[in-house]
């Protein structure tokens, strides 16, 4: 799913590594857009309240009854009030994740567009992201997926993989699959 209209999303190979990363999962995109909703817009910090984007996918998730995860992928700097930025949120556990490709795109940090390397960024936080939402948390790793990338620097020092411990505990939680209630995380 894509939130807001924007063009030359690399969501099909976000979508392409992610069926490599989940192989048990079947990985659709939806081709649905929505506008970033105006109540989410900070007009003093010029970034929309992620946890407001969230809370649509949330009930966009809740009446697609048929659909596991929705990660909704938006081109616009997102945060959450104790955050100056953050490149995601999800719930933790639950259906519904967000992705923002604004800090992933090199162009933020002065460097010329790179879509393999805006793919592979975008990938490592739709993981990290979905990560949450089967209910992991966040790994001490610093090459696992599920660690919190506070800059660029961190995103790209690790990979886009789950280490052997959160994959354990990703198994243990998909086995269990019961889903009481959900906090979020960034
Ligand atoms: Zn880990
Ligand atoms: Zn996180």
């Amino acid at each position: 799913m894509r939130i807001g209209q924007a063009n030359s999303y690399p969501v099909s190979g976000i979508q392409e590594n992610l069926k490599i990363i989940f192989p048990d999962t079947e990985c659709a995109i939806i081709t649905e857009t929505f506008p970033i909703p105006e109540e989410a817009f900070n007009k003093a910090r010029k970034q929309s309240r992620s946890d407001i984007i969230l809370s649509k996918i949330h009930n966009y998730a809740k009446k697609e009854k048929t659909l596991d995860k929705v990660l909704g992928i938006i081109d616009a700097d997102i945060f959450v009030p104790e955050l100056n930025f953050v490149f995601g949120e999800a719930e933790c556990p639950g259906k519904a994740a967000l992705v923002s490709l604004w800090r992933l795109r090199p162009e933020f940090y002065g460097k010329p567009p790179n879509t393999e390397l805006l793919e592979e960024r975008s990938t490592k936080e739709a993981v990290h992201e979905l990560g949450h939402a089967v209910g992991l948390r966040h790994c001490s790793n610093p090459f696992c997926v599920m660690f919190f990338s506070n800059s660029i620097f961190e995103t790209d020092r690790k990979k886009s993989l789950f280490c052997n411990k959160c994959h354990a505990k990703a198994e243990k939680i998909i086995k269990m699959q019961e889903v009481k209630s959900f906090e979020r995380q960034v």
